[in-house]
């Protein structure tokens, strides 16, 4: 079995504590490698290591920390199966999914702040006496903590803007899904990375996460996650008036209206919804759809969920794989089990899983759908994360936009119409800070990211990730 390694002063280097966990294949319930469980003394080294290779990183010039986030992100690109089969084999997601979305788009991040920070600029302003210039500063050493739906793809969406503007980082991957971030140590170390720059611990949240989110040398916390973590992560950071980025969880609203394309609208949101098992922070889970066209919807929709092939992520035929551990599939049953005490109606889910003798021990579950269930119900109102939707009715778009408003989750939705008016009308009322119309996770790297309510403070994305990394001090010179 392999053992993963901490990347600490660019090396790979067993825990100090010598303990591990095991990290298991979905799929299988099988364990493939072993976790290091890093501690305060792993920490210690770590923020030595990134303190030291602060100032000559930070003086680099944008072009040559851009040249090293190229060479990285060309190593993905070469690396690609091997990263794809591993992103997959810890997740359980299609290893499909895997090599044109995750491992990709991990490639992509890597470049796209390569390239934004050979652009980005400061402001200045020119008064009648003065003129007053904006610089902006590198924060020094900060910590990435991110989570397990979308593992490499989320890991470098943090690092590669931190790093871009001259920061030196301590990231820590999900202990759930670390595989990717140990085998992207490993591309660091080929890379050329300055030792140093980048750290990477492994181990759980309570443990190494809280000692880093503690850790007052740690000048800014850019975490994605769930909201309570979220919380707790705000709490810590807020006496020592730091900079946090949280990207938070969601319970994310569709709205579909009588006058939308119904083939396209049922073949997108069956998309958003089951899309990586529906572990993505972004899928539907609250379908609400107009009262002239529900019975129709339902139908097309069903049969489309219906015919979703579950089963092992190495076969390309299946649209999706395993949850990702016995404890996420224990927590989604149990709001299926909850769905039904509050009323709602299964529409589909029970059926069985044809399973091999390799996966028969998988945490797969078949997408569900529940109708009947009312508003400010728990299953319409709280994250579930898994593969389960409610479909629900609405008479009007004033209706339905306060349906779609009544939740503590503010990340993102989706309107599904022809009329374009409507589509403004909306998405200037819906309280997401992300909305799609006619489409899902039609993403531009370039756009603020993130979300309103418990779905977060702060946005990623384009500039916006070069702001949060970055302190901006204002110079005034008196002609
Ligand atoms: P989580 O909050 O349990 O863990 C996220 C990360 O935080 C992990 O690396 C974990 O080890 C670490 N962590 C846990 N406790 C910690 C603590 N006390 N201090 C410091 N670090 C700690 O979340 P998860 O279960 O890994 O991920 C699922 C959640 O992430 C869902 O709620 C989902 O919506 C959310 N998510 C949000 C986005 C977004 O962009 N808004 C994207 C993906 C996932």
């Amino acid at each position: 079995m392999e053992i993963i390694a901490n990347y600490i002063n660019g090396e790979l280097i067993p825990p100090h504590s010598a303990k591990y966990i095991d990290d298991i294949n979905p799929a299988t319930a099988e364990a493939f490698d072993q976790i290091p469980l890093s501690d305060e003394e792993d920490l210690k080294y770590a923020l030595a290591s990134a303190e030291k290779a602060y100032p000559e990183w930070s003086e680099l010039s944008a072009k040559d920390r851009a040249d090293y986030l190229i060479k990285i992100s060309d190593l993905i690109k070469e690396n690609l199966e091997d990263l794809a089969e591993a992103e997959s084999k810890d997740t359980g997601k299609p290893v499909q999914l895997a090599r044109t979305v995750d491992i990709p788009r991990a490639s992509s991040n890597m470049e796209f702040f390569a390239h934004a920070i050979t652009q980005f600029s400061s402001e200045s302003h020119a008064g009648k006496d003065s003129i007053n210039y904006t610089l902006r500063k590198p924060l020094g050493v900060v910590a990435c903590i991110s989570p397990w739906n979308l593992p490499l793809y989320l890991f470098t969406w943090k690092i590669a803007p931190a790093l871009a503007s001259g920061n030196c980082v301590i990231a820590k991957p999900s202990e759930i899904t670390p595989y990717t971030a140990y085998l992207f140590s490993k591309i660091c170390i080929e890379a050329g990375l300055p030792k140093g720059v980048l750290n990477i611990l492994h181990g759980t949240g309570p443990d190494i996460g809280n000692a880093i989110v503690q850790n007052k040398r740690i000048k800014a916390v850019s975490f994605t996650g769930g909201t309570a973590t979220g919380r707790k992560i705000a709490e810590i950071s807020a006496p020592m008036f730091r900079k946090v980025s949280l990207e938070l969880g969601g319970k994310n609203p569709a709205l579909v209206f009588g006058d939308c394309d119904l083939d396209k609208t049922v073949e997108g949101l069956v998309r958003a919804s089951f899309t990586n098992q529906g572990e993505i922070c972004l899928c539907a889970s609250r379908i609400y759809i107009e009262d002239s066209i529900y019975e129709d919807f339902k139908a097309k929709f069903i049969q489309k969920v219906k015919a979703l092939k579950v089963g092992s992520p190495s076969d390309n035929s299946n649209n999706m794989g395993a949850l990702v551990s016995a404890q996420h599939l224990e927590k989604v049953k149990s709001y299926i089990a909850l769905a039904k005490e509050e009323g709602g109606s299964l529409l589909c889910g029970d059926e069985t899983i044809e399973l091999n003798e390799h996966t028969k021990n998988g945490y797969f579950l078949r997408p569900h759908v529940f109708e009947n269930l009312s508003n400010h119900c728990r299953t319409n109102q709280e994250e579930i994360f898994g593969p389960v939707v409610s479909l629900n009715v609405f008479k009007n778009e004033q209706e339905a936009l306060s349906l779609a408003n009544q939740n503590e989750y503010g990340l993102a939705s989706s309107i599904w119409t022809s009329d374009l008016s409507r589509a403004h009308r909306i998405g200037n009322q819906i309280e997401t800070g992300i909305v799609w119309v006619n489409c899902w996770m039609n993403r531009d790297l370039r756009t603020p990211f993130g979300g309103m309510k418990n779905s977060g403070l702060g946005r990623e994305g384009g500039l916006e990730a070069l702001r949060f990394f970055t302190e901006p001090k204002n110079i005034c010179i008196q002609y």
